[in-house]
């Protein structure tokens, strides 16, 4: 019985049993659900979303036996880009780690200089070279592009998929900015490439309008716009006492938390960050939000408005929509119960640079393995706390 493998008095899972049963990998995957003593044993097949078994999936299952989903949707999101094979041929190399930057060749041979050829500063590494270096970030910043870098981000395939976050930047068109940033990505390397082959002396000015001419000839413009603006709360201000901002961040089954709680008018009452295991970005998002409640609880507040960036999570929410994978259905429910038990509390989605405050919180809960309450804010976050217009903000969250 599964249950053999809980801890009864918490009911948490065996640890000691876990390993001693089964692989390293198996007992990530396990901790990453949810236990639900209330549920009798079933037996779900972990390929389909509603955990019954297909043919179908078992052979995609198969075919993909080695590579874990997230990695699957990752490169999709590399191969749809809308530009040329040429380009796409390139970001598959950049975040398949192996651009022979000069970091790279020195780990195979010592005698390699690892010097960035734009700056001669620092080490040539993917980051320094695309994001950090002084050129390159001025490259951004000339386009107007810096949004796309200043994300505070440990990884590059973090940043790249924000760039698909349809609600990025201020511009009050659809733009494609993962196309975008793909042909900027592509330009940095071909000037990098003339500097060290080629030994041209770097002309900004000119980079910066070559650059524009390519994003005018490679970029196509997407035809439909699905742009989601953010939805007004229809109720008064003066009905809400408290805004929580909630963020969960995930990354190869590990989750992080960020909870930001601020009285009505903007100002922060407290922090909480949190860490554990997690199988899905959704589950992320639900498990933020069920320890928002409980917090909620604890604090003793109601008249709570909770804020998420996930649209997804918000619309299984209000909507009540369920095209959701078996495993997250199981932390949704448990949401839903603890959600009811919040007083008067509602749950509406903002963009995600309305929510910065909060996910650089949960970042810095993975990067640290963070468990904390701060009243009201941890030192760290006071720079994006002075940047972001919080009072804004909660202000326009309102009819
Ligand atoms: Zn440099």
């Amino acid at each position: 019985m599964v249950s053999d493998l809980f801890n009864t008095h918490d009911n948490s899972w065996n640890l000691g049993r876990l390993y001693s049963l089964f692989s390293e990998d198996d007992v990530v995957r396990i901790r990453s659900l949810r236990i639900n003593v209330n549920k009798n044993d079933e037996i779900m097949w972990a390929h389909t979303k509603n955990g019954k078994y297909t043919v179908k999936s078992a052979y995609n299952a198969y075919m993909n036996d080695s590579i874990i989903p997230e990695d699957v949707s990752f490169w999709k999101r590399v191969w749809s880009l809308d530009c040329l094979p040429k380009i796409k041929f390139f970001i598959w190399n950049f975040f398949a780690y192996v651009l022979p930057v000069n970091s790279l060749l020195k780990f195979y041979n010592p005698a390699i200089d690892d010097c960035c050829p734009f700056c001669a500063n620092e080490a040539e590494t993917v980051m320094h070279l695309f994001v950090q270096c002084l050129i390159a970030s001025h490259i951004w910043f000339a386009l107007s592009l810096q949004h796309l870098i200043s994300g505070d981000y440990n990884w590059l395939d973090d940043m790249y998929i924000s760039w698909f976050d349809n609600n990025l930047g201020s511009s009050p068109y659809v733009v494609n900015w993962s196309s975008v940033g793909a042909v900027v990505l592509w330009s940095i390397w071909k000037l990098r490439c003339d500097v060290v082959f080629r030994k041209i002396k770097i002309n900004l000015d000119s980079t910066i309008m070559d650059i524009r001419r390519s994003l005018h000839t490679y970029i196509v413009v997407p035809s439909k716009t699905n742009k989601v603006t953010m939805m007004k709360v229809n109720i008064p201000f003066q009905e809400v006492d408290h805004i929580i901002f909630v963020d969960g961040s995930f990354k190869k089954f590990n989750m992080s938390i960020g909870i930001v709680v601020c009285y009505n008018a903007g100002s922060i009452k407290g922090c909480r960050a949190d860490f554990g295991l997690i199988h899905s970005v959704v589950a992320a998002e639900t498990m933020t939000l069920i320890l928002a409640c409980s917090w909620v609880r604890e604090l003793n507040l109601s008249n709570v408005l909770f804020v998420s960036d996930c649209l997804q999570l918000v619309q299984l929410v209000n909507e009540g929509k369920s095209d959701i994978d078996w495993r997250s259905l199981q932390f949704l429910e448990d949401y839903r119960s603890s959600f009811f038990s919040c007083v008067n509390s509602r749950l509406v989605y903002v963009k995600r640079d309305r929510n910065k405050i909060t996910d650089g919180l949960a970042r810095r809960a993975r990067n640290f393995s963070l468990k904390n309450i701060w009243n009201p804010s941890p030192h760290f976050l006071q720079t994006s706390i002075g940047e972001v217009p919080l009072t804004e903000i909660c202000n326009n969250l309102f009819t």
